[in-house]
């Protein structure tokens, strides 16, 4: 607990109103409202555990876009939320717009190749996913979900707050915080989620490093407005103007909206370069003198970083207080929102009762090899820099292709070896995932093949909050019966659902987590261990 000397010591004078800090225990703190925390506090919301979020920002900053990439997976999770539709509405550039990265000499220069349905962006139903991905400014993402957590019963968000200091015990977490004012405060809560981004102060209190490395290359991005700028090379969501040679400029454009206002990345350029010359790298990028205005810049670094640890006892690192990687591929906030989704609806399983704390272990093996697999594809996407790519379309299609199709890690990644999932059956290890393309697969630890319903409606539309059974029979065939009865012993809330006619699965029984992905398989419902798959006796179950 803090006494008054500690709080003075981090300039904290009491909140007029500090509130009951120690009376009623919170469920959930979330530290941080980026992407991270905020689909935390969605996910909690969706399972009604309530949650206060602090962050420092009263209002998002429209001047530092950041990502612009959601994916296909981040999308479905919106969807799971409610909140798909209010993105693509908020969104300035509609997917039917584009879904085209071009590459070209400039942009009034001349085309030298196209990616088509880059991002997974596509106008088409495809069987494999739920919803197609979304180019987006950050900025307006957490604008939709701010608007959507104050919708939501349970979440406090407390804008203009931070976290300078916490201690733990073992019922829950006393965080100190300070508003806007300078005043602080305390907050007792059963859980802390650090999703307080790369400079935030979670990670160092929970005692864990970064390891790994910085890109010693500056990069310097751009904002500005340019009505009158219309390419002739027609829609995309990237121009990537390469091959300029030491004495040209090179880098990636793209529009923000459609009413003029655009990005830039300029790989290789530092702070105060960028600063004093945006006018002249502006006008090579495009390649002709066209009026606009600067109104941002944003020098940055790519950094190639895990924490040694996500987790220290009540409290876990969620996004990029726990991991960072390169920008390229556009995977950065979308594995933060991975994160987000696993470790909450597993804290809003043990709140509500139906599974023991033990299930929060499997946070970090599950989400440790994913983030793994993310930074290292990152970090080989930025190894074919704008300005080290020749005007050879064969070249570059050999050199780019995986920033631009990777399905296959968006959503191919799976949690097989997770303490919760089913062990695999002896035999040869599974190759592991193909970055670029996705074979849908039911095998224990896969996010559960989509498949569209005769009615339109998704596949994912008919899972419940809790697990979820996927199977050819109902609850009048006595064996599934026997599985709820098993449930209902442990209160672990269970859907029972069946796939339509044409999926490959339809004759075997999935046991689906909250989070979309199979925790078991089998022939029989009887073969099905909702008990590990929940937390319960876990090293005690998988020894048997
Ligand atoms: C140029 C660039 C382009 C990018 N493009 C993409 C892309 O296309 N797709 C993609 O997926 N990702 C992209 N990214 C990465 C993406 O921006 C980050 O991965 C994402 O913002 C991380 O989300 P987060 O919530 O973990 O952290 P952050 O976004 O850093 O959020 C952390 C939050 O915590 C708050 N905070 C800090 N300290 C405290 C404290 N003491 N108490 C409370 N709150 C605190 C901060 O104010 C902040 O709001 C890009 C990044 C860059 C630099």
């Amino acid at each position: 607990m803090y006494s008054g000397r500690v709080m003075a010591e981090y300039g904290l004078m009491p909140a007029a109103d500090p509130g009951p800090a120690h009376a009623v225990p919170l469920p959930v703190l979330v530290v941080g409202g980026g992407p991270a925390g905020l689909a935390a506090a969605a996910e909690l919301a969706r399972h009604r555990v309530g949650c206060i979020l602090i962050e420092p920002r009263t209002e998002v900053s429209h001047r530092r876009p950041r990502a612009k990439t959601t994916s296909i997976r981040t999308m479905e999770h919106l969807r799971r939320w409610g909140a798909a539709d209010a993105l693509r509405a908020a969104a300035p550039l509609p997917v039917s717009w584009s879904q085209r990265v071009t590459f070209c000499e400039s942009l009034s220069g001349p085309r030298i190749t196209d990616f088509d349905g880059a991002f997974g962006l596509t106008v088409g139903r495809d069987d494999r996913f739920a919803e197609a991905g979304q180019q987006v400014p950050q900025p307006v993402v957490e604008e939709v979900l701010r608007d959507h957590l104050r919708r939501q019963r349970g979440v406090v968000l407390r804008l203009g707050h931070s976290a300078v200091a916490l201690t733990q015990d073992d019922a829950g977490v006393t965080v100190a915080v300070r508003d806007a004012a300078g005043s602080g405060y305390l907050i007792r809560a059963r859980y802390v989620l650090g999703c307080d981004g790369a400079s935030g102060v979670t990670r160092e209190l929970a005692g864990a490093r970064y390891a790994g490395r910085a890109d010693p290359r500056p990069n310097f991005n751009l904002v500005f407005r340019a009505p009158s700028l219309d390419p002739h090379l027609g829609p995309a969501v990237q121009y990537w103007v390469v091959g300029a040679g030491p004495s040209g400029t090179s880098g990636l454009i793209g529009r923000l909206d459609l009413g003029g206002t655009w990005w830039a990345i300029l790989p290789g350029v530092e702070a105060a370069y960028g600063t004093a010359h945006a006018a002249e790298l502006i006008t090579g990028l495009i390649g002709a003198r066209v009026d606009h205005e600067v109104l941002a810049t944003d020098p940055w670094t790519a950094r190639m970083l895990v924490a040694d640890t996500f987790r220290d006892r009540r409290v876990f690192l969620v996004g990029e207080s726990a991991h960072v990687n390169p920008p390229w591929g556009g995977h950065g906030f979308n594995t933060c929102v991975g994160d987000a989704v696993n470790i909450a609806w597993k804290i809003a399983a043990v709140e509500r009762g139906w599974a023991p704390p033990d299930l929060l272990a499997s946070y970090e093996p599950e989400r440790r090899g994913v983030v793994e697999q993310t930074v290292a594809s990152a970090e080989a996407n930025m190894r074919a820099p704008a300005d080290g790519l020749p005007r050879d379309a064969a070249a570059i299609q050999r050199a780019k292709r995986a920033e631009f199709y990777s399905l296959g890690l968006v959503l191919g990644y799976s949690y097989a070896g997770s303490p919760v999932v089913q062990p695999a059956a002896a035999g040869p290890a599974p190759a592991p995932a193909d970055a670029t393309s996705y074979t849908p697969s039911a095998e224990p630890g896969a996010r559960l093949p989509h498949f569209w319903l005769p009615d339109g409606s998704s596949l994912y539309d008919r899972l419940g909050r809790g697990f979820t059974l996927v199977g050819p029979t109902g609850p009048a065939d006595p064996a599934v019966a026997d599985l709820a009865k098993r449930a209902a012993r442990r209160r672990i809330p269970l859907t029972v659902t069946s796939p339509p006619s044409g999926y490959p699965w339809r004759a075997e029984f999935l046991l689906v987590r909250p989070d979309q992905h199979v925790a078991w398989r089998a022939d029989d419902p009887a073969g099905l261990d909702i008990e590990t798959a929940a937390g319960f006796d876990v090293a005690s179950r998988r020894a048997r």
